[in-house]
């Protein structure tokens, strides 16, 4: 990709933001455009293009549910309506084809006429049913700005008055930092490496103590001899340490479209 159509605005947004990971952060405006892309006011779920695109791919559960606490029902019932026929034209042609397993003596599986030996592992329905649910129109289209993302990120790394604000950031969750070192690896220059390692370390240690303070203090201050005591900044300690933990926001409501 070009850098010139890199668009920095995103990150650098992210990492002023305040967020205990700016990817989190990012990450949230992206499924918040993406839903919107997909069951939004001025969505795209009626153009053909998109919608070929949807009846493929469909959606995962969590995304599902994302599309039904948006409230848009009728966009998610034209949605749902062409990706079922698609869908039940692929099952069909599947459950027609299918063998039953047949065992024999001591429970083994018998080969059926014209086959050399018994299949092994799961039959090819088995686990078109299972993989089906590993594709998603909207994971699909998050994951691939991520990945934009993160190549931006690196790439912004080069500017010197970027790196102050990295400094000063929060660090990150613990999943989107295993990202960011992955990435590291692969492609960052070697006159960044003496930066790099030491910032990123830094301030996920600072971090994740100030936020392990939080929460030693959010349960303290749960005795009742502290009853007079003041939150200090512990009050949304728990969801900020599940978003370290594992990434995401817990404590926001569904997304809900206007
Ligand atoms: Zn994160
Ligand atoms: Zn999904």
């Amino acid at each position: 990709m070009l850098r010139a159509q890199l668009d920095t605005y995103p990150i650098l947004e992210a990492f002023k933001s305040g967020d205990e990971c700016p990817f989190c952060f990012a990450m949230r405006e992206l499924e918040r455009r993406s839903m919107e892309f997909v069951v939004g006011p001025s969505s795209s779920y009626m153009q053909r293009d998109t919608r070929a695109l949807t009846d493929k791919a469909g959606f995962c559960r969590r995304h599902l549910k994302a599309m039904y606490d948006y409230g848009n029902f009728l966009g998610d019932a034209l949605i749902l309506q062409t990706h079922q026929e698609k869908l039940w034209e692929e099952y069909k042609a599947k459950a027609a084809a299918y063998k039953p397993v047949r065992r024999g003596l001591f429970g083994i599986r018998k080969k059926e006429a014209g086959e050399e030996k018994a299949p092994e592992g799961p039959s090819e329905f088995s686990l078109w049913l299972r993989n089906r649910k590993k594709k998603c129109f909207l994971c699909n289209r998050v994951a691939d700005s991520y990945d934009r993302y993160m190549e931006t990120f690196f790439y912004m790394l080069k500017d010197k008055d970027f790196r102050p604000v990295v400094e000063e950031s929060k660090g990150f969750c613990l999943d989107h930092f295993g990202d960011v070192l992955e990435y590291a690896e692969k492609k960052l220059p070697d006159s960044l490496a003496d930066w790099f390692y030491p910032t990123v370390f830094g301030i996920m240690e600072k971090n994740m103590e100030r936020v392990k303070a939080d929460l030693d203090w959010f349960i303290t201050k749960h005795d009742y001899r502290n009853h007079d005591a003041g939150w200090k900044t512990s009050r949304d300690a728990v969801p900020r340490m599940m978003e370290k933990l594992c990434g995401g926001h817990p404590s926001d409501p569904p997304l809900k479209g206007k």
